[in-house]
């Protein structure tokens, strides 16, 4: 294949991945829903509306980050419009993340007119937890139905380490407003490092168990170049549960929220206990989602380099959704069969980091 794009606003990095969009008759339905070319439906979508954040997880972030300038961003009316276009085409669940996607000005604007939208089931946020005490309340009355809440220590050195700046106290705090904000759902999300903070699985899920919150572990990523030997670290799913099993009684449950978690309920407590395995377990089989970034680079698969830029669609045609539409069909054309993280992680198989592509 030459090194050129078929289509100007494809950026294939992968060329070697890189297969050119089907028809739009095979990658939509006849009722305008989306469909792949491995015949899976795309329901759910992932928004990132910031790169930036307040904290600098050492897994997630360089410790030097250089941002976006603010006009290189999609505005929140052109979010809104993604949004509103993806939800046209069947999708029936956002989710708003980031970067910190509630340190962006007006983010419960966004919150609040998506969930305006008929079609869409489902609004939810992934957050840091380090604005809820501030906006968990707006956030319920905006229509927010769930959040993830990232949490992958209880020790405040620790967290201050991981994070490099992060103060737990603060997240803690904004865990409570969250609870009695009232979402209908609220689940922690640990990244699971061996040898930083594999001592307190136990400690995390009693935690959630005791606030009635579900928790989520998962496997660490390569994405994006970060100054921690990754490979060392790596901690899978199943180590987890083997360390967690002695100490909770977990029944395997069917139970799904729509992402790519295994669930286990602990019986007698309102929590579940997730594993979210991109290595151990590969679910990109059941891969239901596509990414956009803040710039607007529709990415169909987190870990595979292909986007499809929307930012010139969208400002290229402000009164016409038809072009919008033609670009997201066409993005199921390169959305790949799955991923190819491995367990070594040497090299980053992936340039961004999840920052900017959005967990
Ligand atoms: N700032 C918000 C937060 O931390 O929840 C939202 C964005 S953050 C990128 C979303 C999730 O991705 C977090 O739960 C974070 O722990 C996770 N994450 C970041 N980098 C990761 C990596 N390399 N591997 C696995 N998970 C990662
Ligand atoms: Fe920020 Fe979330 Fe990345 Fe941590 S994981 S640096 S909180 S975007």
């Amino acid at each position: 294949m030459r090194n050129e794009s078929l289509n100007p606003e494809i950026v294939p990095s992968d060329l070697e991945n890189f297969v050119p969009p089907t028809t739009a008759a095979t990658s939509s339905h006849a009722d305008g829903t989306l469909v792949d070319r491995y015949g899976r439906h795309i329901t759910y979508i992932r928004l990132s509306i910031t790169d930036r954040c307040d904290f600098r997880c050492f897994y997630c972030m360089a410790e030097e980050m250089e941002f976006l300038p603010r006009d290189h961003l999609l505005s929140l009316e052109e979010c809104l419009r993604v949004i509103r276009t993806f939800v046209g085409m069947g999708v029936t669940k956002v989710r708003i993340t980031g970067g910190e996607p509630l340190v962006r000005r007006n983010a419960v604007w966004l919150m609040r007119e998506a969930a305006k939208l008929e079609g869409l089931k489902e609004l939810v946020v992934t957050t840091n937890g380090s604005q809820l005490e501030r906006y968990a309340t707006e956030m319920v009355d905006a229509g927010v139905k769930r959040v993830n809440i990232s949490l992958d220590t209880l020790r405040a050195d620790r967290f201050r380490s991981i994070t490099r700046v992060g103060e737990l106290d603060k997240v803690l705090r904004g865990i409570d407003t969250a609870i009695a904000a009232g979402f209908s759902g609220i689940k922690l999300n640990a990244v699971m490092m061996r040898g930083v903070n594999d001592d307190e699985f136990v400690d995390l899920v009693r935690f959630a168990v005791d606030k009635g919150i579900d928790i989520s572990f998962i496997e660490e990523m390569p994405l994006g170049s970060v100054d921690h030997p990754r490979a060392d670290t790596y901690y899978s799913s199943d180590d987890a549960l083997a360390l967690l099993r002695p100490h909770f009684e977990l029944r395997a449950s069917s139970e799904s929220t729509g992402g790519p978690a295994n669930y286990w309920r602990i019986p007698g407590t309102r929590s579940k206990v997730g594993f979210i395995s991109p290595h151990s377990h590969n679910f990109c089989d059941s891969c239901n989602r596509v990414r956009i970034t803040c710039k607007g680079e529709l990415y169909p698969c987190l870990g595979q380099n292909d986007a499809l830029a929307l930012m010139p669609v969208l400002r290229n045609h402000p009164r016409d959704d038809a072009p919008l539409r033609q670009a997201i069909v066409d993005s199921m054309g390169i959305k790949p069969k799955g991923h190819d993280f491995n367990e070594q992680m040497q090299e980053p198989k992936v340039v961004r980091f999840m920052s900017m592509t959005g967990g």
